[in-house]
């Protein structure tokens, strides 16, 4: 039986983990706030108390966590996953996170006699749940060979997009378009509302023309409804993903306006406290 290691139980982590635990993987998870490990548990994951330990003896150790800083702190240190891991073991970093930290991770995995990936990745809190990810990946073709198994087994849909850090400048800039479109929807929504229109007019207006992407038919319900817990991405999440984009863009000498508008939209969401409630909450 191949042994998973799945550092960070949070909505996207804990969802891929039960995945795991339902197709005969070993599964030793770790989470920060430990009581979240607790379901787990019960179907069968071994709870570790650091990620050091959570990577023992595991064939495949997996990262989802928040940002660059939850990540350097679940990967490097004496209690870190790399500490714990044997040569040989693949590491993969699915969390949305700066390609220039997966490049540095990645030389930190290489030292250790390990192999890595970037995966960040498409879907949320549903495809999460139902074992539908796509995965964005970066890395060695070996190495991504050698993953599928682990990444098959929560996701349905993959690419190796190129070298190491691929896969999370492909999430960035797919996460610079679903930020660009959810901010400028929350605006649009602002002024349909003050120039009159009512709700179910809005709905069926936006819904049937053609600016209606799937996720601008996904948030729009909630937008409109005010309707924003449980979150399926934390607006923070969706901050910090802004700002990692418009800093790529930056870097590359592109333009970065319209990223950086949305980041402003968010990050005003979040000073009002908004920010542990769904992205759908830049509107309020
Ligand atoms: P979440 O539910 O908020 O969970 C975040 C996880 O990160 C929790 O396990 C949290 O631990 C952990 N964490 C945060 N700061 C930490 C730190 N300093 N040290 C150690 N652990 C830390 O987030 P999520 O929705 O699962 O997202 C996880 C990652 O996937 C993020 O990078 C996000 O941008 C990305 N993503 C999310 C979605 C989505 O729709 N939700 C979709 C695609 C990608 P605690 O439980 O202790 O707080």
């Amino acid at each position: 039986m191949q042994r998973v290691a799945i550092l960070g139980l949070g909505i996207m982590g804990g969802g891929m983990a039960a995945n795991w635990l339902s197709k005969d993987f070993e599964v030793a998870v770790w989470n920060r706030t430990a009581v979240k490990a607790q379901a787990l548990a019960g179907k069968g994951a071994k709870v570790a108390a650091t990620p050091r330990e959570a990577a023992t003896g595991a064939d495949f150790i997996f990262a989802m966590v928040a940002d660059d800083d939850a990540s350097r702190s679940v990967w490097l240190g004496g209690d870190g996953a790399l500490a714990g891991a044997k040569r040989g073991a693949i590491g993969v970093e699915s969390s949305t996170l700066t390609p220039d930290w997966i490049r540095e991770l990645g030389r930190h995995a290489e030292a250790k006699g390990c192999g890595f990936l970037d995966a960040p990745v498409g879907g949320s809190r549903a495809a999460a749940e139902g074992g539908e990810l796509r995965f964005f990946v970066g890395g060695d073709p070996q190495t991504y060979e050698a993953a599928r198994p682990a990444l098959s087994a929560v996701g349905n849909k993959m690419d190796l997009l190129g070298p190491l850090g691929a896969g999370a400048t492909w999430k960035l800039i797919n996460n610079q378009l679903a930020a660009g479109q959810i901010a400028a929807l929350a605006e649009a929504l602002e002024v349909a509302k003050k120039a009159g229109f009512k709700n179910e007019q809005i709905s069926e207006l936006i819904l049937g023309g053609a600016p209606a992407s799937p996720i601008v038919k996904l948030k729009l319900p909630r937008m409109l409804a005010q309707d924003f817990e449980p979150a399926d991405f934390a607006l923070s999440l969706m901050l910090k993903d802004a700002r990692y984009a418009a800093a790529l863009a930056r870097s590359l000498g592109a333009p970065a306006g319209m990223i950086e508008g949305a980041a402003q939209a968010f990050a005003r969401a979040d000073a009002k406290g908004l920010g542990a409630k769904d992205i759908a909450a830049v509107v309020g």
